[in-house]
């Protein structure tokens, strides 16, 4: 199934009018189309509530991938693969009308009935979707069916199990892609071949050599239009309980026997079990959240959170998390792991620092102080790349060091484009290939760990949000959590250099 480097399908996105598919859908596909890792046998067919033709899907498609044409793609062509059909997701006559626009296209472009069903539409509608397709036929065909689904997949446990259930009703697991966009990110998918290819980092990826692990996702925006969907979501929903999450997994998990889905699934499950539960009294003890105030980021003045658009002055909801997380196996025991995400932040980046042990005595010093600790950089975004830091003999200074680093950038020189996190998702499920996706074992244990901060923040409401300023680190209680452990967040400058 994943060898078929073109394999033939047909993808029907649901809410084709939506920002999603403008912004991320048509242009990965394009880039697909560009890559020729699609045949001229496939087609996209959009639905959504409003009343459009081919012609203006077509020409929004055309629109959306206009920064991406070259000399090599035709983007008339491209386009004619696309079709609209007006769609009501409650109507059972909008899946009849679907089923026979499949049929005839799958006769048209040559497809075996091989169909993705990728809902970019709000999850309330998931399983009514879902349940429709399978009754009115759509996934009954010689080919194979695939549903592709957008977070948030619930809002904690019990209601990402209710929607699960409703889903299972008509998808098995295997037929079900729950995108994690993190997931497709270059240097995300590089962690495991870091860690797992390299003699050096491998014996060294323990208890014993790693004092600390921290990773930042900071974000310069705000809300924007938002505020009515992240008021019911918060930094902790939109961001911890899955590409936080997914990242400790992949930094922590054992290496697996084999490079399968299943292998690969099998030991992040394990890292997300050994978490270490915590009791609702004990989360100001690992966690600290925060609200953005009023600022300056990128040079312009920013409103606080409690003054965007549909929020509530009053609001309760966090914009900033940072905690620790304790993995009580064998190999973290003691080594805590630092998560911070947060908007209104100083620089838009994700990072993931892994720090060493310091030596046991210090032969060299560094400007009279202790030598720098060595350090690993994984850079996700917008950089792609590692570095690490060192130490070296300073010139002419016996007993003196200073501190070098060796950079790998995979997209810094010649901003080489590497693909999309969504090109390769949607690519990964038309070969069949669901490694880079979140098993439900997953979903569900990440809720069940972010369920007990959830609770915690909604039984005591914040009595000092706004609590960082716009284009800070976050607030000072989420240092003051490294400091009591005697560690700092390592905040990488934009040339990859640490800043004091
Ligand atoms: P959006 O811009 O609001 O689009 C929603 C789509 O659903 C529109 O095409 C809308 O079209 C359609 N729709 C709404 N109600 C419908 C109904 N009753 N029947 C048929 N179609 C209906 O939302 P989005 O930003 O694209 O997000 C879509 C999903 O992706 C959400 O689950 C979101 O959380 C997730 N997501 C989005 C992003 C992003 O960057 N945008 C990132 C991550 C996850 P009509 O109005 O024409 O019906």
């Amino acid at each position: 199934m994943m060898t078929n480097t073109q394999p033939k399908s047909i993808i029907v996105i649901f809410g084709a009018t939506g920002d999603l598919a403008k912004r991320k859908l048509f242009p990965s596909i394009f880039r697909l189309y560009k890559e020729n890792k699609l045949s001229e046998d496939f087609a996209v067919v959009g639905v959504a509530r409003r009343p459009w033709t081919n012609d203006e899907l077509r020409s929004n498609v055309k629109k959306s991938v206009e920064k991406l044409q070259s000399e090599n793609a035709d983007v008339e062509k491209f386009a004619s693969h696309f079709y609209y059909q007006p769609f009501d997701v409650t109507d059972v006559a909008s899946y009849q009308q679907l089923n026979h626009l499949l049929s005839d296209l799958d006769k048209q472009y040559n497809v075996p009935g091989n169909r993705i069903f990728y809902l970019a539409m709000a999850p309330e509608f998931f399983g009514t979707i879902a349940s429709n397709l399978k009754d009115e036929g759509l996934t009954s065909t010689e080919g194979w069916s695939r549903l592709v689904i957008e977070k948030p997949f619930g809002h904690n446990h019990p209601s990402a199990k209710q929607l699960n259930e409703q889903i299972r009703q008509a998808f098995n697991e295997d037929q079900i892609y729950r995108i994690d966009h993190y997931l497709g990110k270059e240097m995300v998918q590089n962690i495991e071949v870091i860690r797992f290819a390299n003699a050096l980092f491998e014996p060294m990826w323990n208890n014993q050599y790693i004092s600390n692990i921290q990773i930042t996702s900071s974000e310069t925006l705000g809300v924007e239009d938002r505020g009515r969907y992240y008021e019911s979501s918060g930094a902790l929903r939109d961001m911890v309980q899955n590409h936080m999450l997914q990242m400790v997994a992949l930094l922590a998990m054992e290496p697996p026997i084999k490079l399968t889905p299943e292998e690969i699934r099998s030991e992040k499950v394990k890292v997300l079990r050994a978490l270490r539960k915590m009791d609702v009294t004990e989360v100001d003890d690992y966690f600290v959240r925060g609200q953005y105030g009023k600022g300056i980021v990128e040079e312009q003045e920013v409103q606080a959170y409690n003054e965007e658009q549909s929020v509530d002055p009053d609001s309760n909801t966090e914009t900033f998390v940072s905690g620790k997380l304790m993995i009580d196996n064998f190999r973290w025991a003691g080594v805590p792991i630092y998560i911070r995400t947060g908007k209104r932040m100083k620089e838009k980046s994700t990072e993931i620092v892994v720090q060493f042990k310091d030596l046991p005595m210090n032969l060299y010093f560094n400007k009279g102080k202790n030598i720098h600790p060595n350090l690993l950089v994984i850079h996700i975004q917008p950089d792609e790349g590692i570095t690490l830091h060192l130490n070296a003999r300073k010139a002419d200074s016996a007993a003196t060091s200073t501190p070098i680093k060796l950079d790998y950038c995979n997209n810094c020189g010649d901003k080489m484009n590497t693909p999309e996190a969504y090109e390769r998702l949607i690519y990964d499920c038309m070969r069949g290939d669901a490694t880079n996706f979140t098993h439900w074992d997953e979903v569900s244990l990440s809720w069940e760990f972010v369920d007990t901060i959830s609770q915690a923040w909604a039984d005591k409401k914040a009595d000092n949000f706004p609590n960082y300023e716009s284009g800070s680190m976050g607030p000072k209680e989420s240092d003051a959590l490294l400091a009591k452990d005697g560690f700092h967040w390592w905040n990488i400058s934009k040339n990859h250099t640490l800043e004091d």
